[in-house]
């Protein structure tokens, strides 16, 4: 057995066991930071309903403030004319100050009922918008716990990833770059797997047979043989 040849495929084993790793824990990674995404999309539509329902309070509360002040002109209006009242001369000039009083009086009125409606209506807007706030609050604080789970979780994972990548930098430095980039190259077609195991006259890459002549090269390790069927380089372990 050619024992340079031995190291150079128990490295690639090993390398390819370190990035198979790698590929895992980032899709893990990306899993849970995408779950984190979506806690925040959530609360920030939460929290643009909950601006809507406020600017909607503050129109009713700025249509109430409008409508008291209208009813205060009106008001005075009324006070005034009826000052007037007094001093008139003719019965002329006390009619129409009379109709205009009267008329002021009903559009008083009809404004008070508007602006009692509108009382109702900004009672309700305000009940809706302490609910809305108390809800807020209250998945924010959830929110924020769950993605400080998150984070707490993929640290771990993180570490793990950059202590893997140190050793795949440092295999890589060792490995002939002519090797290495025939490993890139059938990792690349196979997902990820560049080495297989034989066993039972089967390429464990792609489980297809593997010839009875094929197989005891690569038992007697003495060149780099490839899968027939799938390219990846093959080896064996005794069983
Ligand atoms: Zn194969």
């Amino acid at each position: 057995m050619n024992q340079t040849l031995k190291k150079e495929i128990d490295t690639l084993v090993q390398l390819q066991k370190i990035e198979l790793e790698m590929n895992q824990l980032r899709q893990a990674v990306e899993k849970v930071e995408n779950e984190k995404k979506d806690l925040a999309v959530r609360l920030t539509a939460f929290e643009s309903a909950l601006d809507a329902e406020k600017q909607a309070l503050e129109q009713i509360q700025q249509q109430c403030t409008d409508l008291e002040k209208e009813i205060q002109v009106v008001n005075d209006r009324i006070i005034k004319s009826n000052e007037t009242l007094r001093m008139v001369k003719t019965n002329k000039e006390y009619q129409v100050l009379l109709r205009e009083v009267d008329d002021n009086k009903k559009r008083k009125n009809s404004l008070e009922d508007h602006v009692l409606t509108l009382y109702e209506q900004r009672e309700a807007a305000e009940v809706q918008v302490n609910e809305s706030q108390a809800q807020f609050l209250q998945l924010k604080e959830q929110v924020q716990a769950e993605q400080a789970k998150i984070d707490e979780q993929t640290l771990g994972d993180k570490e793990r990833l950059s202590e893997l990548e140190e050793q795949q930098q440092s295999i890589g430095k060792s490995l002939d770059p002519v090797l290495l980039t025939r490993f890139r190259r059938i990792a690349k077609m196979n997902q990820g797997q560049a080495v297989a195991r034989v066993s039972n006259e089967t390429c464990m890459g792609c489980f297809m047979n593997v010839p009875p002549q094929l197989c005891i090269e690569v038992q007697r390790g003495n060149q780099m043989i490839s899968c027939p069927q799938c390219s990846r380089i093959l080896y064996h372990i005794d069983e």
